[in-house]
Protein backbone atom coordinates (compact mmCIF):
# COMPACT_ATOMS: atom_id res chain seq x y z
CA UNK A 1 0.00 0.00 0.00
CA UNK A 2 1.15 3.45 -0.81
CA UNK A 3 0.85 6.44 1.04
CA UNK A 4 0.34 9.84 -0.73
CA UNK A 5 1.34 12.81 0.39
CA UNK A 6 -1.39 15.53 -0.41
CA UNK A 7 -0.09 18.82 0.15
CA UNK A 8 -2.50 21.67 1.76
CA UNK A 9 -3.48 24.41 -0.47
CA UNK A 10 -5.14 27.94 1.15
CA UNK A 11 -8.49 28.38 -0.94
CA UNK A 12 -7.96 29.98 -3.63
CA UNK A 13 -4.01 29.58 -4.10
CA UNK A 14 -2.45 27.60 -6.35
CA UNK A 15 -4.08 24.75 -8.30
CA UNK A 16 -4.78 21.18 -7.50
CA UNK A 17 -7.31 19.97 -9.89
CA UNK A 18 -7.76 16.60 -7.98
CA UNK A 19 -9.51 18.13 -4.94
CA UNK A 20 -12.45 20.69 -4.70
CA UNK A 21 -9.62 23.59 -3.95
CA UNK A 22 -9.78 25.64 -7.36
CA UNK A 23 -7.59 28.50 -8.62
CA UNK A 24 -7.69 32.12 -8.49
CA UNK A 25 -10.98 34.04 -10.60
CA UNK A 26 -9.10 35.30 -13.98
CA UNK A 27 -10.08 39.13 -14.58
CA UNK A 28 -10.47 42.25 -12.53
CA UNK A 29 -13.95 41.65 -10.18
CA UNK A 30 -16.37 44.55 -9.73
CA UNK A 31 -15.29 46.25 -6.31
CA UNK A 32 -17.59 45.25 -3.72
CA UNK A 33 -18.35 48.53 -2.62
CA UNK A 34 -19.78 49.28 -6.04
CA UNK A 35 -23.02 51.18 -5.01
CA UNK A 36 -24.24 49.28 -8.74
CA UNK A 37 -23.64 45.91 -8.35
CA UNK A 38 -27.44 45.30 -8.17
CA UNK A 39 -28.49 47.03 -11.29
CA UNK A 40 -25.77 45.26 -13.09
CA UNK A 41 -26.48 42.03 -11.59
CA UNK A 42 -29.80 42.81 -12.52
CA UNK A 43 -29.51 44.07 -16.26
CA UNK A 44 -26.79 41.10 -17.26
CA UNK A 45 -29.51 38.52 -15.98
CA UNK A 46 -32.30 40.49 -18.22
CA UNK A 47 -29.77 40.51 -21.38
CA UNK A 48 -29.12 36.78 -21.22
CA UNK A 49 -32.66 36.10 -20.12
CA UNK A 50 -33.69 32.62 -21.31
CA UNK A 51 -30.04 31.66 -22.51
CA UNK A 52 -29.21 31.64 -18.52
CA UNK A 53 -30.58 29.69 -15.55
CA UNK A 54 -29.30 30.86 -12.07
CA UNK A 55 -29.35 28.45 -9.26
CA UNK A 56 -28.78 28.89 -5.82
CA UNK A 57 -28.52 26.72 -2.79
CA UNK A 58 -30.19 26.91 0.55
CA UNK A 59 -26.89 28.15 2.11
CA UNK A 60 -25.83 30.69 0.02
CA UNK A 61 -25.73 34.49 0.87
CA UNK A 62 -29.31 36.63 0.66
CA UNK A 63 -27.08 39.36 -1.96
CA UNK A 64 -26.60 36.36 -4.59
CA UNK A 65 -29.79 34.87 -3.34
CA UNK A 66 -32.30 36.96 -4.71
CA UNK A 67 -31.05 36.00 -8.82
CA UNK A 68 -31.51 32.62 -8.41
CA UNK A 69 -34.41 31.06 -10.78
CA UNK A 70 -34.66 28.43 -8.62
CA UNK A 71 -33.36 27.58 -5.00
CA UNK A 72 -32.49 24.38 -2.58
CA UNK A 73 -30.22 21.58 -1.58
CA UNK A 74 -27.50 20.51 -4.30
CA UNK A 75 -29.59 17.42 -5.81
CA UNK A 76 -32.62 19.15 -6.61
CA UNK A 77 -31.08 21.93 -8.12
CA UNK A 78 -28.95 19.50 -10.56
CA UNK A 79 -31.76 17.93 -11.41
CA UNK A 80 -33.19 21.92 -11.59
CA UNK A 81 -30.74 22.33 -14.39
CA UNK A 82 -31.55 18.65 -16.15
CA UNK A 83 -34.96 19.96 -17.01
CA UNK A 84 -33.71 23.37 -18.39
CA UNK A 85 -31.90 21.54 -21.61
CA UNK A 86 -32.67 25.46 -23.42
CA UNK A 87 -30.21 27.21 -20.84
CA UNK A 88 -27.28 27.81 -22.76
CA UNK A 89 -25.40 28.80 -19.36
CA UNK A 90 -26.34 27.09 -15.37
CA UNK A 91 -25.03 29.89 -13.24
CA UNK A 92 -24.12 27.83 -9.78
CA UNK A 93 -24.14 29.72 -6.55
CA UNK A 94 -22.95 26.75 -4.73
CA UNK A 95 -19.99 24.82 -4.44
CA UNK A 96 -17.46 23.05 -6.72
CA UNK A 97 -19.18 19.58 -6.73
CA UNK A 98 -22.71 20.43 -6.71
CA UNK A 99 -21.42 22.27 -10.00
CA UNK A 100 -19.53 19.31 -10.80
CA UNK A 101 -23.14 17.42 -10.52
CA UNK A 102 -25.05 19.94 -12.42
CA UNK A 103 -22.61 19.39 -15.59
CA UNK A 104 -23.01 15.53 -15.27
CA UNK A 105 -27.09 15.61 -14.98
CA UNK A 106 -27.09 18.45 -18.16
CA UNK A 107 -26.36 17.85 -21.39
CA UNK A 108 -23.56 18.22 -23.70
CA UNK A 109 -24.23 21.32 -24.62
CA UNK A 110 -25.14 23.47 -21.42
CA UNK A 111 -22.28 25.04 -19.71
CA UNK A 112 -22.24 25.16 -16.02
CA UNK A 113 -20.64 28.14 -14.52
CA UNK A 114 -19.04 28.98 -10.61
CA UNK A 115 -18.81 32.09 -10.16
CA UNK A 116 -15.75 31.72 -8.07
CA UNK A 117 -13.57 28.73 -8.57
CA UNK A 118 -12.45 28.90 -4.90
CA UNK A 119 -15.71 27.76 -3.49
CA UNK A 120 -15.15 24.09 -2.33
CA UNK A 121 -16.38 22.05 0.45
CA UNK A 122 -14.08 21.09 3.03
CA UNK A 123 -15.84 17.95 3.59
CA UNK A 124 -15.89 17.22 -0.26
CA UNK A 125 -11.72 17.42 0.34
CA UNK A 126 -11.70 14.87 2.94
CA UNK A 127 -11.82 11.98 0.70
CA UNK A 128 -9.54 12.63 -2.36
CA UNK A 129 -8.88 9.50 -5.38
CA UNK A 130 -5.98 8.75 -4.07
CA UNK A 131 -6.54 8.13 -0.48
CA UNK A 132 -9.43 6.30 -1.21
CA UNK A 133 -7.98 3.99 -3.53
CA UNK A 134 -5.29 3.31 -0.69
CA UNK A 135 -8.29 2.32 1.60
CA UNK A 136 -9.33 0.34 -1.15
CA UNK A 137 -6.25 -1.70 -1.55
CA UNK A 138 -6.47 -1.96 2.23
CA UNK A 139 -9.35 -3.84 2.04
CA UNK A 140 -8.28 -6.17 -0.63
CA UNK A 141 -5.39 -6.90 1.79
CA UNK A 142 -7.76 -7.50 4.74
CA UNK A 143 -9.37 -9.95 2.18
CA UNK A 144 -12.49 -8.04 2.63
CA UNK A 145 -12.67 -5.82 -0.60
CA UNK A 146 -15.22 -8.16 -2.69
CA UNK A 147 -17.96 -8.10 0.16
CA UNK A 148 -17.50 -4.04 0.72
CA UNK A 149 -19.58 -1.84 -1.40
CA UNK A 150 -18.79 1.93 -1.52
CA UNK A 151 -21.63 4.50 -0.32
CA UNK A 152 -20.70 8.21 -1.27
CA UNK A 153 -22.64 11.22 -0.02
CA UNK A 154 -23.99 13.85 -2.44
CA UNK A 155 -21.24 15.59 -1.07
CA UNK A 156 -18.12 14.38 -2.59
CA UNK A 157 -15.88 15.27 -5.76
CA UNK A 158 -17.07 13.79 -9.08
CA UNK A 159 -14.01 11.19 -9.27
CA UNK A 160 -14.89 10.17 -5.74
CA UNK A 161 -18.53 9.03 -7.09
CA UNK A 162 -16.87 7.93 -9.96
CA UNK A 163 -15.15 5.20 -7.75
CA UNK A 164 -18.34 3.97 -6.25
CA UNK A 165 -19.79 3.55 -9.89
CA UNK A 166 -16.26 1.64 -10.74
CA UNK A 167 -16.97 -0.52 -8.25
CA UNK A 168 -20.05 -1.64 -7.32
CA UNK A 169 -21.46 1.04 -5.61
CA UNK A 170 -24.06 4.03 -4.91
CA UNK A 171 -24.77 8.09 -4.66
CA UNK A 172 -26.95 8.84 -1.51
CA UNK A 173 -28.41 11.79 0.22
CA UNK A 174 -29.22 12.80 3.37
CA UNK A 175 -32.87 12.03 2.49
CA UNK A 176 -32.14 8.70 1.35
CA UNK A 177 -28.62 6.98 2.77
CA UNK A 178 -31.22 4.62 4.81
CA UNK A 179 -32.50 3.02 1.49
CA UNK A 180 -29.06 3.46 0.10
CA UNK A 181 -27.13 1.68 2.84
CA UNK A 182 -29.85 -1.01 3.01
CA UNK A 183 -29.61 -1.49 -0.83
CA UNK A 184 -25.85 -1.70 -0.33
CA UNK A 185 -26.34 -4.33 2.30
CA UNK A 186 -28.05 -6.63 0.53
CA UNK A 187 -25.63 -6.41 -2.57
CA UNK A 188 -23.16 -8.74 -1.16
CA UNK A 189 -25.18 -11.29 0.83
CA UNK A 190 -24.77 -11.53 4.59
CA UNK A 191 -21.09 -10.47 4.69
CA UNK A 192 -21.67 -7.45 2.95
CA UNK A 193 -20.06 -4.57 4.33
CA UNK A 194 -20.78 -0.75 3.54
CA UNK A 195 -17.35 1.97 2.67
CA UNK A 196 -19.28 5.03 3.76
CA UNK A 197 -17.99 8.81 2.29
CA UNK A 198 -17.01 11.22 2.90
CA UNK A 199 -19.27 12.06 6.12
CA UNK A 200 -18.69 10.14 9.38
CA UNK A 201 -21.29 11.52 10.73
CA UNK A 202 -24.15 11.06 8.40
CA UNK A 203 -22.86 7.26 7.88
CA UNK A 204 -23.11 6.89 11.66
CA UNK A 205 -26.07 8.22 12.04
CA UNK A 206 -27.41 6.49 9.57
CA UNK A 207 -26.36 3.15 10.54
CA UNK A 208 -27.00 3.35 14.24
CA UNK A 209 -30.20 5.62 14.69
CA UNK A 210 -31.70 4.36 11.48
CA UNK A 211 -31.04 1.12 11.04
CA UNK A 212 -29.69 -0.57 13.78
CA UNK A 213 -26.45 -1.09 14.02
CA UNK A 214 -24.41 -0.63 17.06
CA UNK A 215 -21.14 1.88 17.15
CA UNK A 216 -18.97 -1.13 17.87
CA UNK A 217 -20.10 -2.42 14.47
CA UNK A 218 -18.78 1.38 12.87
CA UNK A 219 -14.75 1.68 12.28
CA UNK A 220 -13.29 4.98 10.94
CA UNK A 221 -10.88 4.87 8.52
CA UNK A 222 -8.31 8.12 9.02
CA UNK A 223 -7.03 8.25 5.68
CA UNK A 224 -3.83 10.24 7.73
CA UNK A 225 -2.41 7.34 9.59
CA UNK A 226 -0.76 4.45 8.05
CA UNK A 227 -3.49 1.38 7.11
CA UNK A 228 -6.22 3.89 8.16
CA UNK A 229 -5.60 3.55 11.88
CA UNK A 230 -6.98 0.23 11.92
CA UNK A 231 -5.79 -3.13 12.05
CA UNK A 232 -6.84 -5.79 9.56
CA UNK A 233 -9.14 -7.51 11.99
CA UNK A 234 -10.53 -4.37 12.92
CA UNK A 235 -11.52 -4.26 9.42
CA UNK A 236 -12.85 -7.92 9.35
CA UNK A 237 -15.52 -7.30 12.16
CA UNK A 238 -16.39 -4.21 11.00
CA UNK A 239 -20.02 -3.82 9.53
CA UNK A 240 -19.97 0.09 8.57
CA UNK A 241 -16.82 1.47 7.28
CA UNK A 242 -16.86 5.31 7.61
CA UNK A 243 -14.21 7.53 6.38
CA UNK A 244 -12.83 10.36 8.73
CA UNK A 245 -14.53 13.41 7.17
CA UNK A 246 -17.22 15.85 8.42
CA UNK A 247 -19.00 19.34 7.42
CA UNK A 248 -16.67 22.10 8.93
CA UNK A 249 -20.12 23.75 9.84
CA UNK A 250 -22.32 21.33 10.99
CA UNK A 251 -19.53 19.48 12.84
CA UNK A 252 -19.32 22.59 15.26
CA UNK A 253 -23.01 22.16 16.99
CA UNK A 254 -22.47 20.62 20.18
CA UNK A 255 -24.69 18.72 23.18
CA UNK A 256 -23.67 21.51 25.80
CA UNK A 257 -25.57 24.05 23.71
CA UNK A 258 -28.39 21.64 23.19
CA UNK A 259 -28.95 21.34 27.32
CA UNK A 260 -28.31 25.24 27.75
CA UNK A 261 -31.02 25.92 24.87
CA UNK A 262 -33.46 23.57 26.55
CA UNK A 263 -33.00 25.40 30.11
CA UNK A 264 -33.70 28.57 29.17
CA UNK A 265 -35.91 28.06 26.09
CA UNK A 266 -39.84 26.74 27.57
CA UNK A 267 -40.74 24.00 25.04
CA UNK A 268 -38.13 24.48 22.55
CA UNK A 269 -37.75 22.06 20.14
CA UNK A 270 -34.03 21.29 18.53
CA UNK A 271 -34.26 20.41 14.71
CA UNK A 272 -30.94 19.16 13.42
CA UNK A 273 -29.25 17.88 9.69
CA UNK A 274 -27.49 14.40 9.73
CA UNK A 275 -24.38 15.95 9.49
CA UNK A 276 -24.17 16.96 12.86
CA UNK A 277 -22.22 14.99 15.58
CA UNK A 278 -23.76 11.19 16.63
CA UNK A 279 -24.31 13.06 20.03
CA UNK A 280 -25.89 16.50 19.14
CA UNK A 281 -28.48 14.25 16.78
CA UNK A 282 -28.75 11.90 19.86
CA UNK A 283 -30.05 15.10 21.87
CA UNK A 284 -32.39 16.34 18.47
CA UNK A 285 -36.44 16.28 18.59
CA UNK A 286 -35.80 16.12 14.50
CA UNK A 287 -33.49 15.34 12.34
CA UNK A 288 -33.29 15.54 8.48
CA UNK A 289 -31.91 17.43 5.25
CA UNK A 290 -32.27 20.87 4.62
CA UNK A 291 -35.73 20.55 2.83
CA UNK A 292 -37.08 18.64 5.74
CA UNK A 293 -36.17 21.42 8.26
CA UNK A 294 -37.80 23.84 5.72
CA UNK A 295 -40.65 22.03 5.17
CA UNK A 296 -41.14 21.17 9.44
CA UNK A 297 -40.59 25.07 10.09
CA UNK A 298 -43.62 25.88 7.24
CA UNK A 299 -45.71 23.52 8.96
CA UNK A 300 -44.75 24.19 12.50
CA UNK A 301 -47.65 26.30 14.64
CA UNK A 302 -47.40 29.76 15.09
CA UNK A 303 -45.96 30.30 18.77
CA UNK A 304 -43.69 27.37 18.81
CA UNK A 305 -39.95 27.73 19.46
CA UNK A 306 -37.03 26.49 17.47
CA UNK A 307 -33.36 26.05 17.71
CA UNK A 308 -31.72 24.84 14.32
CA UNK A 309 -28.87 23.35 13.49
CA UNK A 310 -27.84 24.00 10.29
CA UNK A 311 -26.06 26.93 8.19
CA UNK A 312 -26.60 30.19 9.43
CA UNK A 313 -27.75 32.09 6.24
CA UNK A 314 -30.30 29.42 6.15
CA UNK A 315 -31.77 29.88 9.16
CA UNK A 316 -31.85 33.34 8.99
CA UNK A 317 -33.97 33.45 5.90
CA UNK A 318 -36.05 31.25 7.91
CA UNK A 319 -36.40 33.18 10.97
CA UNK A 320 -36.82 36.38 8.70
CA UNK A 321 -40.18 34.50 6.46
CA UNK A 322 -41.34 33.25 9.49
CA UNK A 323 -42.22 35.88 12.24
CA UNK A 324 -45.43 34.35 14.48
CA UNK A 325 -42.37 31.70 14.89
CA UNK A 326 -39.50 31.87 17.80
CA UNK A 327 -36.27 30.57 15.69
CA UNK A 328 -32.86 30.61 17.45
CA UNK A 329 -29.73 29.09 15.90
CA UNK A 330 -28.15 26.27 17.98
CA UNK A 331 -24.71 27.74 18.30
CA UNK A 332 -23.37 31.21 19.61
CA UNK A 333 -20.97 31.82 17.22
CA UNK A 334 -20.82 32.84 13.69
CA UNK A 335 -21.41 29.94 11.16
CA UNK A 336 -21.42 29.49 7.95
CA UNK A 337 -20.40 28.15 5.06
CA UNK A 338 -17.13 29.80 4.48
CA UNK A 339 -16.41 28.64 0.95
CA UNK A 340 -19.98 28.70 0.05
CA UNK A 341 -19.89 32.38 1.14
CA UNK A 342 -17.04 33.01 -1.40
CA UNK A 343 -19.59 33.63 -3.73
CA UNK A 344 -20.54 37.07 -3.23
CA UNK A 345 -22.15 39.61 -5.40
CA UNK A 346 -18.72 40.98 -7.25
CA UNK A 347 -18.59 37.43 -8.32
CA UNK A 348 -21.71 36.94 -9.67
CA UNK A 349 -21.28 40.15 -11.24
CA UNK A 350 -18.44 39.38 -13.08
CA UNK A 351 -19.70 36.07 -14.13
CA UNK A 352 -22.72 37.25 -15.26
CA UNK A 353 -21.21 40.21 -17.62
CA UNK A 354 -19.01 37.50 -19.03
CA UNK A 355 -21.59 35.76 -20.47
CA UNK A 356 -22.98 38.90 -21.68
CA UNK A 357 -19.56 40.08 -23.57
CA UNK A 358 -19.25 36.77 -24.87
CA UNK A 359 -16.75 35.11 -22.55
CA UNK A 360 -17.49 32.31 -20.33
CA UNK A 361 -15.55 32.34 -17.26
CA UNK A 362 -14.84 29.71 -14.39
CA UNK A 363 -16.91 27.03 -16.52
CA UNK A 364 -16.61 23.50 -14.39
CA UNK A 365 -16.23 20.00 -16.24
CA UNK A 366 -16.16 16.68 -15.58
CA UNK A 367 -14.04 14.84 -18.23
CA UNK A 368 -15.80 12.24 -20.05
CA UNK A 369 -14.47 9.12 -18.38
CA UNK A 370 -15.30 10.24 -14.70
CA UNK A 371 -18.71 11.44 -15.99
CA UNK A 372 -19.58 7.67 -17.22
CA UNK A 373 -18.71 6.29 -14.19
CA UNK A 374 -20.07 8.77 -12.01
CA UNK A 375 -23.12 8.28 -13.71
CA UNK A 376 -23.58 4.89 -12.89
CA UNK A 377 -23.33 5.54 -8.87
CA UNK A 378 -26.02 8.42 -9.48
CA UNK A 379 -27.97 6.19 -11.67
CA UNK A 380 -27.91 3.65 -9.27
CA UNK A 381 -29.08 6.31 -6.58
CA UNK A 382 -32.42 7.19 -9.18
CA UNK A 383 -33.31 3.49 -8.75
CA UNK A 384 -33.48 3.06 -5.71
CA UNK A 385 -36.70 2.88 -4.00
CA UNK A 386 -38.18 5.79 -2.11
CA UNK A 387 -37.20 9.52 -2.03
CA UNK A 388 -33.74 10.21 -4.08
CA UNK A 389 -33.75 13.96 -3.05
CA UNK A 390 -32.27 16.33 -0.60
CA UNK A 391 -29.08 17.15 0.78
S1 LIG B 1 -22.12 23.24 4.60
FE1 LIG B 1 -20.52 21.66 4.94
S2 LIG B 1 -20.98 20.02 3.48
FE2 LIG B 1 -22.17 21.84 2.82
S3 LIG B 1 -20.83 22.86 1.29
FE3 LIG B 1 -20.36 23.82 3.30
S4 LIG B 1 -18.61 22.60 4.13
FE4 LIG B 1 -19.53 21.40 2.43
Amino acid sequence: MTTVDLPLLPLGRGRDAGSERGVECPGDLPSASDPDLVARARAAKEALGERVFVLGHHYQRDEVIQFADVTGDSFKLARDAAARPEAEFIVFCGVHFMAESADILTGPSQQVILPDLAAGCSMADMARLPQVEDAWDAMADAGIQDVVVPVTYMNSSADIKAFCGRNGGVVCTSSNAEVALEWAFEQKGPDSKVLFLPDQHLGRNTAVLKMGYTLDDCVVWNPHLPGGGLTPDQLRDAKVILWKGHCSVHGRFSPAVVDELRATIPDVQILVHPECTHEVVLKADLVGSTEFIIKTIEAAPAGSSWAIGTELNLVKRLADAHPDKKIAFLDKNVCYCSTMNRIDLPHFVWAMESLVAGEVVNQIQVDPDTERDALVALQRMLDLPGKSDKD
